[in-house]
């Protein structure tokens, strides 16, 4: 496992001083336990920390020539405009829009869909469904999906064929059962269902 960067340690502190983290055993509807959880609510509230992951996301894609950001939830849309903004060029940005409770992409952003190189940003990863089924929309609209970026995941690492950077998962490890040292340990403890 990859160490945290030091942009990431000062992220973990901020998020645990303002209880954003909290440590305990959790279990997710992907199936994977963690060691700690994220109050998904208020994560992006405070811009000066949404600013800093957005940078370290974007970070990870500097040299990947990315042209547009496409986020498939209202929470992923405020940290993607933060991962376009740092991108060099800025890259444009795209949502979706929920239409009978499915994402579809607006008529008028296809140009910035189409032939274009685009990384999915969602805020939180849970199961993966939701990015993945977006990753295949924007394929069907010829878009070139170059990566898919989260603060977190908890869902398999590849999704739809597509590698996922979780960017705190470095520190918040997503346990498979089998290896969850809240579950493995001699003082095991049942783990708190997360709803989602
Ligand atoms: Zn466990």
């Amino acid at each position: 496992m990859d160490q945290p960067e030091e942009l990431d340690s000062a992220i973990f502190e901020y998020l645990r001083a303002d209880s954003l983290l909290v440590d305990g055993h959790f279990a997710f509807r992907s199936g994977r336990h963690s060691t700690a959880l994220l109050d998904r609510d208020r994560l992006l509230a405070d811009p000066t920390a949404a600013s800093r992951m957005g940078y370290a996301l974007a970070k990870q894609f500097f040299t990947a020539h990315i042209e547009t950001v496409a986020a498939p939830s209202i929470w992923g849309a405020g940290l993607a405009q933060w991962v376009a903004y740092f991108l060099e060029p800025r890259a444009n940005v795209v949502y979706a829009t929920p239409r009978n409770g499915v994402p579809t992409i607006a008529g008028n952003l296809h140009d910035l869909i189409s032939g274009r190189r685009v990384l999915l940003i969602d805020n939180l990863v849970i199961s993966g469904e939701t990015i993945a089924r977006f990753a295949k929309l924007l394929e069907e609209h010829d878009g070139e999906v170059i990566g898919l970026g989260t603060l977190w995941s908890s869902s398999d690492p590849v999704l739809a064929g597509h590698q996922l950077f979780g960017l705190l998962n470095a520190g918040i490890a997503a346990y498979t059962t089998d290896v969850c040292p809240r579950c493995m340990g001699t003082d095991s403890t049942d783990p708190t269902v997360v709803p989602y």
